[in-house]
């Protein structure tokens, strides 16, 4: 099963993408992860891409193409994945159909998922993260047992700097303008499923099982 998650920072899509890696045992991509690891390492990727990142926008084409092809040579691909994150633009996209044609593992769908942009400003602003594991919380929702600390390793829960109000309004100007055309893309290619994710966290994870689930039965008959 190969999955594309769509939509705006705050969506969801992380959530959703743990729930279904689990559930379907396929490898998660997430491109921003990658690039926060890379970050953190201070590898030249991650000088390249923290200007980019720290300022809202997109980390250019030419970088982030190449290191998606890179990872899904990785063995633990061929059994499928999960792409969160990736493609957010046109020509992204258009090479993941080529490396996708070359391998012969077609997507099986891809996920719209929508939230309004009241919804997106109110969760990554008041979303936090482990600096360990990479872990969300929420200051209203979902509270470590100890103030700062991550409940799962031990390590510091911090504010990602992307998540700052000033910079939550440019990614998501970066999303209409770059990420939205998708859309129409997968929908012309005949793969969209549309998943409103307006509710509580997990709340859609049965609805979008439910819908893989009748897409791949399609598939097999
Ligand atoms: P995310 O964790 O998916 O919200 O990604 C965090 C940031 O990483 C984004 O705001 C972009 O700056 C960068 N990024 C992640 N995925 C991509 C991508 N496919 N193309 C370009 N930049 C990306």
């Amino acid at each position: 099963m190969q999955i594309v998650l769509l939509g705006p920072p705050g969506s969801g899509k992380g959530t959703l993408a743990s729930d279904l890696v689990r559930i379907y045992k396929i490898a998660h991509i997430s491109t921003g992860d990658i690039f926060r690891k890379n970050i953190k390492e201070k590898t030249p990727l991650g000088l390249e891409a923290e200007g980019y990142i720290s300022q809202g926008m997109l980390v250019p084409d030419s970088v982030t193409i190449g290191m998606v092809e890179d990872r899904l040579i990785q063995p633990d691909c061929n059994a499928g994945f999960m792409l969160d994150g990736f493609p957010r633009t046109l020509p992204q996209a258009e090479a993941l159909t080529t490396v996708l044609e070359r391998r012969r593992q077609p997507l099986t769908a891809v996920l719209n998922i929508s939230v309004s942009d009241g919804t997106v400003v109110k969760r990554l602003s008041s979303r936090r993260v482990c600096s360990g594991c990479g872990r969300s919380y929420n200051v209203y929702s979902l509270i470590p047992k100890i103030e700062g600390i991550c409940d799962v390793c031990g390590a510091a829960i911090i504010q990602r700097a992307d998540d700052l109000p000033e910079t939550i309004l440019q990614r998501l100007r970066t999303y209409y303008d770059q990420t939205l055309p998708l859309v129409q893309y997968y929908t012309d290619l005949g793969l969209l499923i549309e998943v409103n994710n307006e509710g509580a966290v997990g709340s859609s994870t049965d609805f979008v099982k439910g819908q893989l689930d009748a897409r791949l039965a399609q598939e097999q008959a």
